[in-house]
């Protein structure tokens, strides 16, 4: 009997498929959680896309051997769990970086150049009699960009924005003087970047330290000219302030790919907002990017289930052997 390999993503199937030959390859979803649950009893290698792989699941996966997320976010994965069971939990690091940095500088555009709203104006205002002029954008030529989060995504963000001539600081837990030096960024302490940005864009993990890093406090710090852009995790702002905040005129807009809740319920005050952009989660959401996300999978699944160590454990797994 092949070790039984469950898919929670639906594309690409033709590259899970490719695990045949050493393993039974199912695809998600179900119908319930139940099921789901019901299904794990015998899986031994998930790919995990959005649902939570917390401890009722892991409870009902006496034979899991690996988690591999379809990302590199694992914030909806208990990694203490996992790893007190031996279960080996990894990521896709570097596959999807500058996918997720092209929608990021994607938004700023749009953010500065109204492009969402100059879309919706040419279809319903332009050509009638006395329409009203269409507003300005501003240049990013010159203005500030602060990132919070100079890791993968944030890095391939400073290297894109320098080519429109921002100037660009960042803040991060870790100072990191070599890519200060490589990429022509400038290190700002969290109120000063707040203070002096004209675009604060998030590339954080989801973790205690970050849930709710931009609130009130943060949103009122900004210029009201600011703008802010969120390709991270939704429940790094406090939703309930930003929506003040885009109400109030604290910061002039913002673009948010990801939301604490997902979907975003339809009735979400924030679907009614003109200056605020909204999209799907689609961060990797790239043909090429994900099928190179599925390879990298494929990868540690097929290690995991020969025996050996997986090419991309997650940080906090590294340097461990489960032996099971
Ligand atoms: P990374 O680990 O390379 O970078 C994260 C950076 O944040 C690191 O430099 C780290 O030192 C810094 N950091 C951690 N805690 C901090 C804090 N409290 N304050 C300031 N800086 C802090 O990760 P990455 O590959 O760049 O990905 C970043 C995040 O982007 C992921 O964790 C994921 O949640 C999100 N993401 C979203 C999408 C999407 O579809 N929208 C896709 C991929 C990743």
């Amino acid at each position: 009997m092949k070790p039984k390999v469950l898919i929670l993503v639906d594309w690409p199937k033709d590259v899970f498929m490719s695990l045949n030959d050493v393993a039974d390859v199912g695809f998600g979803p179900f119908e319930s959680r139940e099921e789901l649950l019901e299904e794990m009893r015998d899986v031994e290698a998930l790919v995990a896309g959005v649902t939570p792989v917390d401890r009722e699941l892991l409870e009902n996966a006496p034979k899991l051997k690996v988690v591999a997320r379809f990302g590199v976010g694992y914030d909806n994965v208990d990694v203490e769990e996992c790893t007190k069971r031996g279960i080996y939990v990894t990521y896709t690091p570097n596959a999807l970086s500058d996918t997720v940095a092209d929608l990021t500088m994607g938004l700023i555009i749009c953010l500065a150049r109204k492009i969402l709203q100059a879309d919706r104006y040419v279809r319903t205002e332009w050509a009638k009699p006395g329409s009203l002029k269409f507003p300005l954008g501003v240049d990013l030529s010159g203005k500030v960009l602060g990132i919070i989060g100079l890791g993968r995504i944030g890095s391939s963000v400073a290297r894109k924005a320098k080519a429109f001539n921002m100037r660009i600081t960042y803040y991060d837990v870790i100072r990191r003087e070599n890519l200060e030096r490589n990429l022509g960024v400038s290190y700002a302490d969290f109120n000063s970047l707040l203070k002096t940005s004209d675009f604060v864009t998030l590339h954080v993990p989801l973790m205690d330290a970050t849930r709710g890093l931009i609130g009130e406090r943060e949103l009122k710090a900004m210029k009201e000219t600011s703008y802010l852009v969120n390709t991270s995790r939704g429940p790094i702002i406090d939703e309930d302030a930003l929506y003040k905040a885009l109400i109030e005129g604290w910061i002039a807009g913002a673009a948010l790919d990801v939301f604490t809740e997902e979907p975003l319920p339809l009735d979400s005050p924030l679907i009614k907002l003109n200056n605020v952009i909204l999209t799907p989660h689609i961060g990797s959401a790239a043909a090429e990017t994900r099928r190179r996300m599925a390879e990298m999978d494929v990868k540690n699944i097929r290690s995991v289930l020969m025996g050996k160590v997986p090419p991309n454990p997650i940080p906090e797994q590294k340097g461990l052997v489960f032996k099971r």
